[in-house]
């Protein structure tokens, strides 16, 4: 397939790596983030971490759009489905989000709240136009990729004056996440977390385009190379990031050319800023409160805002004790220090954030990584 096939060639991957071992400094680390929850997924799925030479380094990210999603906001859909007996429609991956009292949306389910697995916001509209005599919410999350979307029904529900659809906005800003990490203590006093540049998400960038990053190469000194999400994609990012840092340069490259421009989607970014407004602040599992970094209707659309219909009041609640997912997408942790990585916390039965969704770093390295290998060669021993 075109833009697939030519992007994982392991003759190509081969040669990539070789250039990676040759020009990386054996002296030194790199200590590279990957910001977006498809590149982990990328690293884990096509082996790449196992290519590159021990000097180089990824780190994931918080870019993983279920797994920053904190307990109090899966409370609200839950309370949603469970009290206000609303259809609760949202992706078929937040279904399985760990919340408090040991629930989770499909639990709620299971107790009788109606609650449906959308694969886009318009599927939410259609239920509503579906169903008159119901209130229909839509829970929507999801970084700049998925913003519009949810933009375009909540528009299209004002021009059908549909009385009976609204929207919880969950939807999140890539730069202001990015700022945190790069302001968090463990970057800038503890010095625990080492960071020398990043690869740029692929989607997101469609949207927002490549010029948000110049600030943190301009103010930061952090070399940033936007990357689409095929392996070989992901290798020359790293290879460009490798070249800029061996240079003493911190730049903005883009190696997804055949998708990202610099000033993205002018069309997708008019439309978001019609229908929505920043919010003053925004919890993020691990990265706490962030300021500016989430977004929430405006006044204009206000009755399509579930959150303003049922008076909903987030409440902000701990994660399970033995989850590490907060220091994960942070970058302080990996999945494997977590003592319940594959035992107690599993694909199927998560624990935490990060084991549910694909993108998630716990879901990548359990189905992906080393761990498998392991597992398997005890089970055959
Ligand atoms: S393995 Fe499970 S409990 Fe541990 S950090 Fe990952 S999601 Fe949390």
């Amino acid at each position: 397939m075109k833009y697939i096939d030519e992007f994982r060639d392991g003759a190509l991957a081969r040669n990539l790596a070789t250039a990676i071992a040759a020009e990386a400094d054996p002296g030194r680390t790199y200590h590279l983030m990957e910001f977006c929850g498809g590149h982990t997924h990328a690293i884990s799925r096509y082996g790449i971490a196992d290519l590159l030479p021990t000097s180089v380094r990824m780190i994931h990210g918080p870019g993983c759009p279920v797994c920053v999603l904190p307990i109090g906001r899966v409370d609200l859909a839950i309370e949603l489905a469970l009290k206000q007996r609303v259809i609760l429609a949202t992706y078929g991956d937040c279904l399985r989000v760990p919340a408090s009292n040991g629930l989770s949306l499909l639990k709620a389910k299971a107790r009788g709240g109606d609650v449906r697995m959308v694969y886009s916001p318009a599927d939410a509209l259609k239920l509503a136009q579906a169903h008159p005599d119901r209130e229909v919410v839509f829970f929507a999350i999801g970084f700049e990729t998925t913003t519009p979307p949810t933009a375009l029904v909540i528009k299209e529900a004002a021009r059908l004056a549909l009385a009976n659809f609204s929207v919880v906005c969950n939807h999140v800003l890539t730069p202001a996440a990015i700022t945190n990490i790069l302001e968090s203590p463990e970057v800038r006093q503890l010095g625990t977390l080492a960071l020398d540049g990043f690869i740029g998400p692929a989607h997101v960038s469609t949207i927002i385009g490549s010029q948000p990053y110049e600030f943190f190469a301009e103010e930061y000194r952090k070399p940033v190379v936007i990357a689409g999400f095929e392996p070989l994609d992901v290798m020359q990012a790293i290879l460009m990031l490798v070249r800029q840092i061996n240079q003493g340069r911190a730049e903005v490259e883009n190696e997804f050319t055949r998708a990202v421009t610099r000033e993205g989607s002018v069309k997708a970014q008019a439309l978001v800023s019609e229908v929505f407004e920043l919010r003053r602040s925004f919890e993020w599992r691990g990265l706490g409160e962030v300021p500016y970094s989430a977004l929430r209707i405006r006044q204009p659309f206000a009755a399509f805002d579930a959150e303003r219909r049922f008076n909903l009041e987030t409440r902000s609640v701990a994660d399970n004790k033995a989850c590490e997912c907060g220091a994960i997408l942070r970058g302080v942790r990996h999945p494997r220090d977590c003592k319940v990585f594959g035992t107690l916390c599993t694909p199927e039965s998560p624990i935490g954030s990060c084991m549910v969704s694909s993108e998630g770093a716990c879901a990548a390295h359990y189905s992906f990584g080393r761990f498998r290998e392991i597992a398997v060669v005890v089970a055959v021993a």
